[in-house]
């Protein structure tokens, strides 16, 4: 099984973002956070970093916990009339008493570089893409650069959130792929998912796509994102490599797993891509790349 790995690519995008920005594009993200949450964090300061290395100008708002939506409605009304600010992303989730819709529907959609806003969405869903959600166009872009056919395949996506599932299951629409979404309430999932030449998985559920679940020689995209402490559950899903993972949960307390059980995958699968060093890292990259697309269409 070839492991999709993702960092020359991620490295790629952002160079060539990088190489656009040196040329006299100028581009800037504000980043909007609230609360303490400790993932939302760690993610803010990663897409932070990125805009560093690529020569993004960026802005952090950490807000407290106690912000209230009016406060944040303020926040995102003062940087949509901001000239020097291209690009506005507010971390999810916000916390439960805050109306993340009004949020994300209160962005310009001209600055909405994570192409949330109905805008956007309807967009894509029409077939006219102009900001498109970072992880599934990220994953489009690592299919193509390994040469995966989309054009014709079974594709099956498991998840339906606005961020990732139906944003993904568009794209591979658009692609010419015949798409399967699949969801908490679908019946019998292994059976829909082993049909699917390409299978894209976002549930958030550590390991929980099986060898049931994966139709020989497929390609896996694993999108998931989860943190892993029980050490038997730790050797139940990386097999060969468990004690490495058991070395990280040692030292950090948890390791990082996706949505697939990598050590069944490896029996079945053509491709599969790794958590860490996966997915995740075109996100980040995506997010510089709509970025600068923002910048130039705002600038022009
Ligand atoms: P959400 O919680 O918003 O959505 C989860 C989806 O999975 C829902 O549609 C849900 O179905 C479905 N689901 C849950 N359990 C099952 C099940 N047992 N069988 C079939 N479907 C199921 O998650 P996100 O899309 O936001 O995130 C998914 C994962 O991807 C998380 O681990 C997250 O951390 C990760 N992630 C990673 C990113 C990256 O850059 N690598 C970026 C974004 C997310 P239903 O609709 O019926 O409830």
């Amino acid at each position: 099984m070839i492991k999709l790995e993702a960092a020359d690519l991620a490295a790629r995008i952002k160079a060539e973002v990088k190489a656009e920005i040196e040329r006299g594009v100028r581009a800037a993200l504000a980043a909007v956070r609230v609360g303490d949450d400790p993932a939302s964090a760690v993610y803010v300061k990663n897409k932070i970093r990125a805009c560093e290395e690529v020569g993004i100008r960026s802005e952090h708002h950490a807000l407290p916990e106690s912000t209230t939506t009016d406060q944040l409605l303020e926040l995102i009304t003062s940087l949509n009339t901001r000239d020097d600010v291209d690009g506005i992303l507010t971390q999810l989730p916000l916390p439960a008493h805050i109306d993340e819709t009004a949020i994300i529907e209160a962005i310009n959609p001209s600055k909405d570089v994570d192409g949330f806003h109905p805008v956007n969405a309807g967009k894509l869903a029409m077939g006219r893409p102009v900001f498109v959600p970072a992880t599934p166009a990220g994953i489009i872009e690592l299919l193509d650069d390994r040469g995966v056919e989309i054009r014709g395949a079974n594709a099956c996506v498991v998840g339906r959130s606005q961020i990732v599932g139906r944003p993904m299951a568009q794209l591979l629409l658009q692609r010419d792929a015949t798409v399967t979404i699949c969801h908490s309430r679908t019946r019998d999932l292994p059976a829909v998912t082993r049909t699917a030449d390409l299978l894209v998985v976002a549930i958030g559920r550590a390991g929980f796509i099986g060898r049931e679940h994966i139709k020989p020689g497929a390609t896996v995209i694993d999108v998931g994102m989860n943190r892993v402490s029980d050490v038997d559950e730790v050797r139940r899903l990386f097999g060969d490599e468990a004690e490495k993972r058991l070395e990280v949960v040692a030292k950090r307390g948890s390791t990082l797993v996706g949505d697939v059980n990598p050590a069944e995958a490896a029996e079945v699968a053509g491709m599969l891509t790794p958590v860490p060093g996966g997915v995740g890292l075109l996100t980040v990259a995506m997010l510089m790349k709509n970025t600068l697309k923002a910048a130039k269409l705002r600038r022009q």
